[in-house]
Parts: structure tokens; sequence; C-alpha cells
């Protein structure tokens, strides 16, 4: 990171009286944990500040602290706004329609196209609580053990506990460093990652038995119905993904969530070498070479064939 982009940054916050910082929909513990790992020395420093995710505040992360005060809408009087861990503007819903640049955008998505005044944006990084770890005691704010619980949390939701390629010794480092400053890591491991809902269970078992495997793609789909089957609250994809990728044999996996009828969000995996960023890129989402995603206007299935297609394309001569 350039100097003189700390230091912009470093003015920015110390100005800033009242502070607007969003992440992006069906928020995962990175959104979250970078949201609150912002928000949380914001406040310590006396700034006022609304953490606000359109989805609002998942159930599943209401442990960590500050989850109470995570609202779903921007009340207007602020003067600083800041979006986290999303690669362009429509991730974070309709929250800035109209709104027009963010002072500063924090992420680190290949895709990202530096939407904002101020942008730091590190490809590289695991997570962006990761891009906060390093970079809050350089803008002058202090991380203590709340704000280390939270990034801790975005770390291991984006390595998925430190096993995506992504995860590097500067990441283990700085995790180990969260947990010096109060981080629980078994807390936090149980609940972002191994704690799981009976109708979590029951969702996934409705993608599951729908399983295909077709020219090297392993995919399935999760409609309305299958969600009000489970009566999961969510909607999202209650991490399916990840455990269809722990499969070995497929290139790619994709995983065909259906948002409403005639709008479905995509998330694919791939394996080293297989850039699915490009994929999700064509269908107006985006994301990192191994995992991507977009949100697709169509039926089902239309949906299912159209991204089946490309990517079948793009996997062919493998
Ligand atoms: P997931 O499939 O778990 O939702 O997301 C995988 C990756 O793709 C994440 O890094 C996420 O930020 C990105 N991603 C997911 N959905 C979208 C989308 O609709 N648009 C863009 N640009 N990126 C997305
Ligand atoms: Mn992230």
């Amino acid at each position: 990171m350039t100097e003189e982009l700390d230091s912009a940054i470093r003015r920015l916050l110390q100005n800033a009286h009242s502070v607007v910082i969003v992440s992006h929909i069906r928020p995962d513990a990175d959104a979250v944990g970078s949201l609150l790992g912002l928000g949380l020395p914001l406040l310590a420093a006396g700034k006022q500040v609304q953490m606000v995710l359109q989805d609002g505040m998942p159930e599943k992360y209401s442990f960590l602290p500050g989850a109470d005060r995570v609202t779903r809408s921007i009340e207007s009087g602020y003067d600083t706004l800041i979006t986290v861990d999303c690669s362009e503007p429509e991730r974070t819903g309709q929250l800035l329609e109209g709104l027009g640049a963010p002072d500063l955008v924090i992420d680190h998505h290949q895709t990202n196209p530096n939407f904002g005044k101020l942008n730091i944006v590190v490809p590289e990084a695991s997570a962006t609580a990761f891009v906060l770890a390093n970079q809050l005691p350089r803008w002058g704010l202090s991380v203590d053990a709340d704000t280390a619980q939270c990034l801790l949390a975005g770390i291991l939701g984006d390595t998925i506990g430190f096993r995506t390629s992504s995860t590097d010794a500067q990441t283990l480092r700085a995790a180990a460093d969260l947990m010096e400053k109060g981080a629980d890591l078994s807390l936090v491991y149980r609940q972002v990652l191994l704690s799981r809902s009976i109708s979590e269970l029951r969702y996934w078992g409705q993608g599951l038995i729908k399983t295909q495997y077709e020219d090297n793609i392993l995919w399935t789909v999760l409609t309305l119905d299958d969600r009000i089957k489970a009566v999961y609250p969510e909607n999202d994809d209650a991490d399916l993904v990840n455990l269809l990728s722990s499969v070995s044999g497929p290139f790619v996996v994709v995983l065909f969530v259906q948002q409403a009828p005639d709008r479905v969000k995509v998330s694919w995996r791939s394996i080293e070498g297989i850039d699915v960023s490009s994929i999700a890129s064509t269908f107006g989402g985006g994301g990192h070479a191994a995992a991507a995603g977009a949100d697709v206007t169509g039926s089902l299935q239309e949906v299912i064939a159209k991204v089946l297609e490309k990517t079948k394309n793009v996997l062919v001569g493998r």
C-alpha cells in the first residue's frame, strides 16, 4: 500500500464525523466481519457510525460484538460513505442508488473497477477483513478484542478455515495477532464454519438430491420452494456450494439459488487453473478466479441452460 493512499485514508477517517459503512447482499462472514471490524473502531474513536446491510444481519453472525447495531437502510446526514467487501456498487443491493461514488472502497476482488473516490483493493488478500487487520493501525484506529473477534470471523469465513489457496503466511500471522488481541478462534470457528441448523441441513438435502454431474461440471439447484420446505430463513445457499466443492473430480461446481421467479443467484467454484470470475463477469457478476458469483435475470430453466453452456465452453479442450 502506498504511503500516499494510507495518509489520504487516515485524513478521511480523522475528519469524518458521521460514517456510513455498507457491505453486500446475502452477507457472508467477511461482509459482516469487515463491516463490524471497521465500524467498532470508528465508534471507539468517537464517530457516529451507521453499519448497514440491505438484507440485515444473519442470525448466524449475531454472536459477533456490535451485530445488534446493524441496520437495513441508510439514514441521511452522514458525511462519509464506505463500502467493504463489495466488488461493485450493485453488490450492496439498492443501498447506493442515487448516492454517487463512495468516499472509500475497501475490498479484495480482482473484478473491482475501483468505484470509490479512494480505493484500497487488494486482490491477493485472502479476505477484506485481512486488509482491515493490516491497515486499521496505519489509519490511526486501534483493534480491541471485539474488533479482533469480528475480523477473525471475516478471515475464517473467506479462507474456509485457512484452507483456500489464498491463505498465506501473512494471513496466519494476522490471525495469530488477532488472537493475541483477544479473538476467540475456537468460538469463531464453531460459529462461522461448524454450527448448522436443522433448516440448513434440510435445505442442503433439497439441493443434494438434485445434484448432476456432466462434462466435468457438478451442479445443482435450490428453488424458492426448497427454501420454504426447509424453513430456511435466509436467501443464500447456506454454504452448500462449499460442500459441493469438496467433491473430488469436477473441474467446476455451479450452484443455482432461485431468488425470485425471474432471478437466480449463480455461484461458481473451480479447481486451480480455471478462472470462473471471467464467466461470472459475462453474466454481470464477478469475484475471484476460484470462487465467483452473479445475479442473473431469467427463469430458473433459462439461467441454468445459459450458464451451463457458457461454463462448458470455457472447459472445452481441458
Ligand atoms: P458466492 O458464490 O459465495 O456468493 O461468492 C463467491 C465470490 O463471488 C465472492 O467473492 C463474491 O463476492 C463474488 N460474488 C458473488 N455474487 C456476486 C455478484 O452477484 N456480483 C459480483 N460482482 N460478485 C459476486
Ligand atoms: Mn470477501
